[in-house]
């Protein structure tokens, strides 16, 4: 009887899986909202990821036909490098990592990984090779260790402990009552987004992705742990692309793209956009500090350079 249930065990638990990934998948991020059909290509090719070179070329896209959302966008991300998306709210970053994901098909342009095109592959494939860690985590009502292991289902104790401790979020896990063990989410343990970032970014962490997307959160955790944070997530081993709203956070990105109405508008390091005296991301600055002055932020705003 073992041998004859053993299968289909296995398969119901697989199948409860599939279904809690996708609504997972739906869920993630406000960043993949209402993801529409896209089909696989009749023959597709294999993808074969090894730097995690990301390049936009001449990219226009709309979700509306009567409203373009991203106009002419280009930029190479080199392998291993970190490109920071700044703009206003609206300006399409967002867009930009959606379309990565191949959420939705562009309209003129191409979008390629390690030289491919990412319509030339299957999505699994694509989807494989990307991390996401989003603003907002959506939590399983299972153990902690189940949402850590979503990462990476087969990987043992020792590397959960591993990267939950590189996510600086292992200590607090022993602190609960249970442990790995102890259950989360809506039902159970409730954690502060936070704590909820760093069990994303240690899932990440675990399945070890060549191109990692990071959407920051603006107010879970406080500058000086989300540089800290980032910096775990941040290794040559890996191409970055984040969308910064605190742009203290980002001023040692390789590149940073200033998005405004859908274009680049401006593109280099922290230092040569800063020289640009009349430019936006200059004004950005300026806003922000001048907000994080009122705040009472200016502190943790130098403390951290
Ligand atoms: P924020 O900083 O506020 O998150 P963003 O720069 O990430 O903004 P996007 O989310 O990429 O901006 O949105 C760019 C534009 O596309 C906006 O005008 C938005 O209203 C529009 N948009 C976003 N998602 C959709 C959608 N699913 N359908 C139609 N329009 C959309």
């Amino acid at each position: 009887i073992t041998q004859l249930y053993g299968p289909l065990n296995w398969f119901g638990n697989y199948y409860r899986v599939i279904q809690k990934n996708f609504v997972d998948m739906e869920k993630m991020l406000d960043l993949f909202k209402e993801p529409v059909e896209i089909d696989d290509p009749p023959e597709p090719k294999p993808l074969i990821v090894k730097g995690g070179e990301v390049v936009f070329d001449k990219v226009s896209f709309a979700y509306d036909p009567r409203r373009p959302v991203l106009e002419d966008v280009s930029f190479k991300a080199e392998p291993g490098s970190t490109i920071a998306l700044v703009g206003p709210s609206g300006s399409g970053k967002s867009t930009i990592l959606r379309l990565l994901f191949r959420f939705y098909d562009i309209q003129q342009g191409s979008i390629s990984i390690d030289g491919v095109d990412i319509r030339d592959v299957r999505q699994k494939a694509l989807r494989g090779s990307i991390g996401v860690v989003p603003q907002d985590t959506v939590l399983f009502n299972d153990t902690i260790k189940y949402n850590l292991l979503y990462g990476r289902p087969g990987a043992s104790d020792h590397e959960v402990f591993v990267t939950a401790e590189a996510a600086q979020i292992h200590d607090r896990i022993l602190s609960f009552p249970d442990g790995y063990e102890t259950k989360v989410g809506e039902r159970g343990l409730r954690l502060s987004g936070g704590e909820k970032q760093r069990v994303a970014i240690a899932r990440t962490l675990l399945k070890n992705p060549a191109i990692i997307l990071l959407d920051e959160a603006t107010s879970a955790l406080d500058t000086r742990s989300e540089a800290a944070l980032q910096s775990a997530l941040l290794t040559r081993s890996r191409t970055t692309i984040v969308i910064a709203h605190r742009l203290s956070t980002i001023v040692n990105a390789d590149q940073i793209l200033v998005l405004k109405e859908g274009r680049i508008v401006e593109r280099g390091t922290h230092e040569s956009l800063m020289r640009m005296r009349d430019g936006v991301y200059f004004d950005m600055w300026m806003k922000q500090l001048k907000d994080e002055q009122g705040l009472g932020g200016l502190a943790s705003m130098t403390s951290m350079d």
